[in-house]
């Protein structure tokens, strides 16, 4: 059964270069290139993964995003943005998108990311897998996390990291090491991915996210985990 990739973007050589490239890497392409399009399409044919263009002529990415969130709270959304600026990654990523890629970009690398999505997810152990960390309860089978009353649901990337950082509690992990097994990509010392992942776990998971005392920075390294 082929993966089925949905990829929303109006440029139409981009779409094209992308469904051909997808098209060819195995997996079934749906394209649509308005926004309003694409939500509908995200419902109507269940994609695997979405490639979401920030800039749209109707409804931006993020619009179409948080449309996208209220039918499926997991399917792994990468956004492209022709900007360069944090703040708008970090607003993708708190709309509910899993990545970002910045334009232009390299087709490799965007099959590299879906790929590591894919072999991830199908990795996953059908078993309840739950820890804590601090007041939290972090259910990686479920993808939620369940703080006092409060169940809010975690995206593939959180749920990688997460998973990672566990694994390995108390000792610092580095990004590079972060990007590889979380993201498939090869360290980047200038990708800021993995710390904007980390600021929104914070928010997540932290009593006062300005200092936090379970995901703590490692100068120079990475991260590590105190549970
Ligand atoms: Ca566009």
């Amino acid at each position: 059964m082929k993966k089925r990739i949905l990829i929303v973007e109006d440029e139409p050589h981009i779409a094209l270069g992308l469904r051909d490239a997808l098209d060819f890497e195995g997996f079934a392409v749906v394209v649509a290139h308005r926004g309003h399009e694409g939500v509908r399409l995200a419902r109507e044919e269940k994609p695997d993964c979405i490639i979401l263009d920030l800039m749209l002529p109707d409804l931006n990415g993020y619009k179409v995003c948080e449309e996208v969130r209220r039918a499926d709270r997991h399917v792994p959304i990468i956004m492209l943005t022709a900007r360069s600026q944090e703040a708008d990654k970090v607003r993708g990523l708190d709309v509910g998108a899993d990545d970002y890629v910045t334009k232009p970009f390299s087709v490799n690398e965007l099959v590299a990311r879906i790929r590591a999505i894919f072999r991830r997810a199908a990795l996953m152990p059908g078993a309840p897998e739950t820890f804590t960390i601090g007041d939290a309860e972090i259910n990686l089978s479920t993808q939620t996390l369940k703080r006092g009353k409060a169940v809010e649901p975690l995206s593939f990337y959180e749920v990688e990291l997460l998973r990672l950082l566990h694994a390995r509690a108390g000792t610092p992990v580095g990004r590079d090491e972060i990007l590889s097994k979380v993201w498939g990509l090869d360290g980047n010392p200038t990708n800021r991915t993995v710390d904007n992942f980390v600021v929104k776990l914070r928010k997540k998971i932290e009593p006062s996210p300005d200092k936090p005392v379970h995901i703590i920075t490692v100068y120079g390294t990475g991260y590590k985990l105190a549970p």
